[in-house]
């Protein structure tokens, strides 16, 4: 395989005024071209924060020292120029952000915003302003939006959150990318508009042939969305498999965890299923950091880092009981 993006030993610090904050923890992860890829785990866990990572979007004015690799096509994200990261967010890769709101900018109408998507895209040098705009339109119509003309001219502000979360899917497939991040997209909305917001978002990944990695804390909502799973836990991946697979035989005692709670009401993203929070990354638990939540924990479990255990055809899980 070749894969697109392939994460390998990541690690990510924060410095803090408390001390070192080891958020990521040797993150592990690829993606395969046209593959939908899950990442799934609790609010903390580090999905964001990887993801981050890819597009060097880390917070500003924090200290943080990524180590490992990020590589993209074979090209390490995390040590490349400045000018060819440009390239890869104007032409590869696009994020859509929990928040809609926050994406989208308050003074500028929604077809503006798209229409400047494709002037600064690799596609829309020197085309011409009315092609630019039907490019804004029929991208706007592909998000399901029939009267486009009408919410090309609206301001952010003027539409429901549903709407705007289209529009940010909108802007993320209007030029043609390889990779589309959604750091979960349907948080901020009800449930059947999240519902609508992933439908659109899955059928348009497909008919244009991206790849997806889905962050979610929901195994249900990856579930419905994706091919293969990774399953992160305090900044390490615990388990990865095909959807199917994992469903059918979860082995860490965290995806267990997971899949008996209730994730549509869990609300917060916690895992109703599993006793006790994600660790304080100031001083996270020696060994297996899962332990002091784990039903099945041993003593070695505290003091040593379970490795990666391939159980085959892709399933990987990181627990001493494999
Ligand atoms: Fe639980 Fe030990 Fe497995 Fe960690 S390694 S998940 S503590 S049994």
């Amino acid at each position: 395989s070749n894969p697109i993006l392939d994460i390998k030993d990541l690690h990510v610090w924060y410095r803090t005024y408390a001390g070192f904050s080891r958020v990521l923890d040797g993150v592990n992860l690829f993606v395969e071209k046209g593959e939908k890829v899950g990442l799934v785990g609790e609010a903390g866990c580090g999905k964001t924060t990887t993801m981050r990572s890819v597009l060097r979007i880390l917070p500003e004015g924090q200290s943080h020292t990524p180590q490992g690799a990020i590589l993209f096509h074979g090209k390490n994200i995390l040590t490349m120029p400045e000018r060819d990261l440009q390239a890869i967010r104007a032409g590869a890769v696009s994020m859509i952000f929990q928040e809609p709101s926050a994406a989208l900018n308050p003074v500028f109408t929604v077809g503006t915003q798209i229409a400047d998507i494709i002037r600064y895209s690799l596609v829309g040098k020197g085309l011409a302003k009315e092609k630019i705009k039907e490019m804004a339109l029929q991208a706007i119509r592909e998000v399901y939006i029939p009267d486009a003309e009408r919410i090309f001219d609206c301001y952010p502000n003027q539409l429901s959150g549903g709407m705007k979360q289209r529009i940010c899917i909108a802007m993320a497939i209007v030029t043609p990318r390889e990779l589309l991040i959604a750091d979960e997209p349907g948080t901020a909305l009800d449930v059947t508009i999240q519902d609508q917001v992933h439908r659109i978002l899955k059928g348009l990944v497909e008919k244009k042939g991206m790849s997806l990695i889905m962050i979610t804390h929901s195994l249900g909502v990856a579930r419905e969305l994706t091919d293969r799973i990774y399953v992160m836990y305090a900044g390490s991946i615990v388990e990865v498999a095909k959807t199917g697979d994992l469903f059918a035989k979860p082995c860490h005692p965290y995806t267990l965890g997971l899949m008996s709670s209730v994730p549509r009401l869990a609300g917060g993203g916690l895992a109703a299923g599993i006793y006790g929070h994600i660790p304080d990354y100031l001083k996270p638990p020696q060994g297996c950091r899962f332990h002091p939540r784990c039903p099945k924990a041993t003593p070695k479990c505290q003091e040593e880092k379970p490795p990666m255990v391939d159980l085959g055809d892709g399933h990987q899980v990181a627990c001493f009981l494999e």
